[in-house]
């Protein structure tokens, strides 16, 4: 009977590594038969904790070679970035944090002050609810990595002396060292994508493709078109799954378009959702909305306003698209119903219930 036991389960064990190593080839198996019948050359690259998608339309005149070539350049681009920007790992931002929980006072490495200067400048428009500073909530909540997802909240007395710890983090200087500022940790996940996106939409078009898609994980930075039609892109519902769309829009002009979700990060806990957008203020997960789309030219905007308007929250998202100057915006609230601006609303399609909210005078991006 235990002999019996153990064929079967061994049997099953066989199925299963079978099972396993058929969807690992499907997910991973070049496409081009297919992409070239398309007249488009892609490329799926696993990075910044997410897949990454690039799509270049090829038309008459673009050789499948240079598109190969571009894509490489792109890729060794993102697994560049990759490694500087992440706070934890072992790059130029893990170096930068790891002085300052060391206590000391940290420069800020040369190639990370373009990103550091516009981080913080979009931090003081956003009255702190973008904070760049938040790394050490993220860490204390888990989101940092999957391996640290927690099953309930950090204890209040820790949240509460990270917030504080945040609250006395020193302002950013341009020029000057940063800190020392026990306690805090900078995190560019809020804009990283959008960042990265947008360097290398610019590096395709210069090596000549100007009609190209680029999809970090749902965050988009789209160019051109696709042959004869514009791009079409879909946004996803925040309680459906990941191939279940809220709606559309059709793009042709370089812009990025980019959502903030509860659904990306979270563990539940007593019927509650913690997800991984932070409130700096209160040190927890930003309450009121499921997610929040921003559509911008530059993606890195449209980034980390799509945070900021989440953290702002059902009242104030409006006023807090004033501030940082986005126009097009597209907010789902925890009752599941959407709202837009009507720059937004008029590029949407497929959302029968939409409440249109005017903005207040917006200055230019
Ligand atoms: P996003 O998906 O663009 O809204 O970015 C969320 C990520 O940014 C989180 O996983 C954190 O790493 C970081 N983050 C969370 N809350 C904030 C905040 N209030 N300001 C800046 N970054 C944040
Ligand atoms: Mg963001």
């Amino acid at each position: 009977m235990s002999v019996l036991r153990e064929r079967q389960f061994l049997r099953r064990l066989l199925v299963g590594l079978a099972l396993a190593l058929f969807f690992t080839w499907l997910a991973l198996r070049p496409q081009p038969a297919q992409d070239a019948a398309d007249g488009i050359a892609r490329r799926e690259i696993f990075a910044l904790g997410t897949l990454v998608e690039i799509t270049l339309w090829l038309g008459e005149e673009r050789s499948r070679e240079a598109a190969e070539a571009a894509l490489a350049q792109a890729e060794q681009l993102l697994r560049q970035r990759e490694r500087q920007w992440s706070a934890w790992g072992d790059g130029e931002l893990g170096d930068f944090n790891r002085r300052l929980a060391a206590g000391q006072a940290a420069p800020v490495p040369p190639p990370l002050r373009p990103l550091f200067a516009r981080a913080w400048s979009l931090r003081e428009r956003s009255g702190g609810a973008f904070d760049p500073r938040v790394g050490r909530l993220v860490q204390l909540w888990g989101f940092d990595d999957e391996a640290h997802y927690r099953t309930e909240p950090p204890p209040a007395a820790d949240i509460d002396a990270a917030r504080r710890a945040l609250a006395a983090a020193p302002a950013y200087r341009a020029g000057a060292p940063f800190g020392p500022a026990p306690g805090v940790t900078w995190d560019f996940g809020a804009i990283a994508k959008g960042a990265i996106i947008d360097e290398i939409g610019a590096r395709l078009v210069a090596a000549g493709f100007d009609d190209h898609l680029v999809n970090a994980g749902g965050n988009l930075k789209a160019s051109g078109r696709h042959g004869e039609r514009p791009w079409r892109i879909g946004i996803r519902a925040p309680r459906g799954g990941p191939a279940e769309l809220l709606a559309s829009l059709q793009t042709e002009a370089a812009e990025g378009i980019v959502t903030s979700g509860d659904y990306e990060r979270f563990f539940e806990h007593g019927g509650r959702r913690y997800h991984h957008i932070l409130d700096p203020q209160s040190g927890a997960p930003a309450r009121g909305l499921q997610a929040v789309t921003v559509v911008a030219p530059e993606a890195l905007l449209a980034d980390a306003a799509s945070t900021a308007l989440f953290v702002a929250g059902p009242d104030r998202w409006p006023s807090m698209a004033e501030a940082l100057g986005v126009q097009q915006v597209l907010v789902v609230d925890d009752e599941g119903r959407a709202a837009a601006t009507p720059a937004l609303a008029a590029r949407l399609r497929g959302l029968e219930d939409l409440q249109i909210v005017p903005l207040q005078i917006v200055p230019p991006s």
